[in-house]
């Protein structure tokens, strides 16, 4: 499972496929050609489903290109396209990106429409120069519990994260520093802590000079191994150029192919 695009090729519209003897019920569509076969032959389902085989065939190998794709890109599988919208997210969303944002596939069908293109690849162009800073809770290395475990947050620098709440207690997250409120009061505030999980959701936090209670966690994978755990942050810059230069390349493909073709990008 995964996002795959293509660009259809023109060769049928220009009639340079081979012969199909049921030419007359095939109609042209943005995504390519597809066989519409009249009620009085649709009710017959032997007779349609043969000729609907045959068309199959007859379209995988019709033109030199397969299955009548003038391009055809893998995109991601669902992590990479998650990594990708993650991204955007971070840096702006919807604000700076408008059209990478509304038009990115959610579903493996549909196309975007061509008047699309040219601000698609200037919110490609302005994406591939950036780069975010994140922070992440982690184990502290040195610590006698530590294990692989770490929190999947990314925190975007400079923004002020809600971890976590209940009735009583907020958790946050800015930067390298975290913070309980309770009833809108800081009750603790560390970049460097440890955190003990006592049954009945209670969660102690500790540094050398202050110690707090919350009912709520945010993440408990990190008890996974131990109801100890000494936390702190992990500081990392992601450069755009660098985490998207696959799909970057992809994209521009797809659009240089939809220039070509005069035919839209398809998604599937
Ligand atoms: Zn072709």
């Amino acid at each position: 499972m995964g996002y795959d695009a293509f660009v259809r090729c023109n060769c049928f519209k220009e009639g340079k496929t081979k012969p199909f003897r049921y030419s007359k019920y095939v109609k042209l569509y943005p995504e390519g050609p597809e066989l519409e076969l009249p009620e009085e032959l649709a009710k017959n389902h032997d007779l349609a489903f043969d000729m609907r085989d045959e068309f199959y065939n007859w379209k995988e190998y019709a033109c030199e290109h397969e299955n009548m794709k003038y391009c055809s890109e893998r995109i991601g599988n669902i992590a990479g396209m998650g990594w990708l919208r993650t991204c955007i997210e971070c840096l702006g969303g919807e604000r700076e990106f408008p059209v990478l944002t509304s038009q990115l596939p959610h579903s493996n069908d549909g196309f975007m429409p061509m008047e699309y293109n040219e601000r698609f690849r200037g919110d490609l162009d302005k994406l591939i120069k950036q780069q975010i800073t994140v922070y992440q809770i982690v184990n502290t290395p040195d610590s006698p519990f530590s294990s692989d475990n770490h929190s999947s947050y990314l925190m975007p620098e400079n923004k002020d994260v809600l971890l976590c709440e209940n009735e009583n207690n907020k958790l946050y997250s800015h930067n390298d520093v975290f913070r309980i409120e309770k009833h809108g009061e800081i009750i603790f505030r560390s970049s460097r802590f440890n955190v003990e999980r006592i049954i009945n959701r209670r969660f102690i936090f500790k540094d050398r000079t202050q110690k707090a209670e919350s009912t709520i966690f945010f993440d408990l994978n990190f008890f996974r191994n131990h109801n100890k755990q000494k936390l702190s942050y992990k500081k990392e810059t992601f450069y755009m150029q660098n985490e998207l230069k696959y799909e970057y390349e992809v994209f521009m493909n797809l659009l240089k192919a939809s220039k070509e073709t005069g035919n839209p990008i398809c998604w599937c």
